[in-house]
């Protein structure tokens, strides 16, 4: 009897402080929200090694339209395509904290940006969340990649192409981030609080921030990010290409077996060694994955633009 009440007493105790790490959680500064710079990085690079020089050509002049182009340029320390590719991917996560955009949900239209069809930050755009019978209750993730694609394709002028290239890198990598294709009831992970070891600098966070953070540092870049890219390509093969629907269908089963830590025995949610091992391994097969996609649909995509303009 004693133990059951001292048992009793544990749980409820232990489900008051998790319920405290959870609040304290959604005061933390809202930064995770996506794949880190890390991981939007290696996704285009691995996706730029495979692309066609003509497609590569046509890419780089349509990014230099860009207004912000000469920001990629800075931030990379470059003028390399590849490298300025890279920053463009990014860019979606950027324009959340920039004052000339505006949050379409929440405020009136700001002063057009010149050089740039839209400048909303879309921030619904970025996922999509789950409820548990399948219906999506939030995110427009996958309708918004799928209009980007068919944009690609039309005869878009080049503002519009500068526009949405950014766009399509950063969402096919957010698609392939499975938090990203979350549960309703937990925010993608969001509101899931975790201990975690292996992250001295941040040992207590929510599990979306830790698989946003898995690729690396978010300061990857030049020499470090191509030998991760090398790595990532040595230990995973080419995936089949699949649908968007696909992509996001393979993200959301992923919650069901590898995405969620023991909840178990602790006070909260510990990331242990073989999971931390797991969950590495499971993120580089889909920023791999993600490379491979982007690569192919940049290319169906593009590639009839590519012959009219060369003719
Ligand atoms: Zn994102």
């Amino acid at each position: 009897m004693g133990l059951g009440i001292d048992g009793d007493y544990r749980t409820r105790h232990n489900a008051a402080i998790r319920h405290c790490l959870t609040l304290l959680l959604l005061l933390l500064p809202c930064l995770a929200h996506a794949w880190n710079a890390a991981g939007h990085r290696l996704v285009a690079g691995i996706a730029w090694q495979q692309l066609s020089p003509p497609v590569q050509a046509l890419i780089a002049n349509t990014l230099r339209q860009h207004p912000d182009h000469e920001r990629w340029q800075t931030r990379a320390k470059s003028s390399e395509p590849a490298a300025i590719f890279a920053e463009a991917a990014i860019w979606p996560d950027e324009i959340r904290n920039d004052p000339r955009f505006y949050d379409e949900a929440r405020e009136t239209p700001k002063p057009p940006v010149p050089g740039l069809p839209d400048h909303a930050r879309h921030l619904n755009w970025h996922y999509m969340d789950v409820d548990r019978s399948g219906r999506v209750v939030s995110g427009q993730l996958e309708r918004r990649l799928n209009e980007l694609s068919l944009l690609l394709v039309a005869n878009t002028e080049t503002p519009r192409l500068a526009w949405a290239l950014p766009w399509i890198s950063h969402l096919v990598a957010d698609i392939h981030q499975p938090l990203h294709v979350g549960h309703a009831d937990d925010d993608g992970g969001t509101e899931f609080a975790i201990e975690d070891p292996f992250n001295p600098r941040l040992p207590f966070s929510s599990l979306h921030r830790y698989w946003d953070d898995l690729p690396g540092p978010p300061w990857l870049r030049g020499k470090r990010l191509d030998e991760a890219i090398a790595r990532l390509l040595a230990e995973h093969t080419a995936p089949a290409l699949g649908s968007v629907r696909q992509w996001r269908e393979e993200s959301h089963r992923l919650l069901a077996t590898v995405v969620y830590p023991e909840t178990t025995g602790t006070l909260l949610p510990i990331i242990s060694q073989p999971f931390h091992q797991r969950a590495q391994k499971v993120s580089g097969r889909r920023l791999v994955d993600a490379g491979f996609r982007l690569c192919w649909l940049l290319e169906r995509s593009l590639a009839p633009r590519v012959s009219r303009e060369t003719q």
